[in-house]
């Protein structure tokens, strides 16, 4: 007997290659979701604003404290920065059901490279999210933008579902970008199979 392959199972073999894939390859920052009492890095808002060599300005919306550095790109782009925030959370809420977010705010901190996040939490990384303090941390500069609905997701899914399997929680996070390290989601599966397209 052999198989036979009707285009639906190809699909679906596909999506979940496509998934694996971009699952094995996906290296966003960590989730850090111990307590920083237990951990040895410690990424309260208050020892990320106090961390020397960094001068912050915190912008105020709905749902966020936005902190950039002063005289920053991320401050020239401060605007952008809030409206993509919004959005961020529009996209988190409908992924997860929730109808409107009315829980306490997120600290978003916006650093200006690789280098400057290392200098504030020890290592480079892209984005960072420390879902107990809804705290998250991503680069936006004039080459590197990692502002996205990413680290955000992995902060509301923790208070929403408490402690998940990494690969949902990351799968999730990557499908809330429709991005995978800058690339549109959609045109990299295509390129990692030509015969494919996403729903
Ligand atoms: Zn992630």
């Amino acid at each position: 007997m052999f198989l036979m392959k009707t285009a639906k199972t190809t699909q679906i073999i596909n999506k979940v290659l496509t998934i694996i894939l971009l699952l094995f390859f996906s290296s966003c920052g960590k989730i850090i979701l111990i307590s920083p009492s237990e951990n040895t890095l410690q990424a309260s808002v208050n020892i990320l604003l106090n961390r020397p060599g960094f001068d912050w300005v915190e912008y105020e919306i709905d749902n966020f404290s936005i902190y950039v550095e002063r005289s920053s790109y991320a401050q020239e782009q401060v605007e952008w920065l809030k409206k993509n925030s919004e959005y961020a959370l529009n996209r988190v809420s409908l992924l997860l059901g929730i109808e409107v977010y009315e829980g306490p705010i997120f600290h978003q901190f916006v650093v200006s490279s690789r280098d400057k996040m290392k200098k504030l939490i020890g290592w480079e990384t892209n984005g960072i999210a420390f879902p107990r303090h809804r705290l998250y941390i991503e680069i936006l500069s004039e080459t590197l933008n990692s502002a996205s609905s990413h680290e955000l997701l992995h902060v509301v899914a923790f208070h929403e579902w408490g402690r998940t399997d990494s690969w949902i929680n990351e799968g999730l996070a990557v499908y809330a970008d429709d991005k995978w390290h800058g690339y549109d989601l959609h045109a990299l599966a295509h390129y990692l199979n030509p015969d494919y397209s996403l729903e």
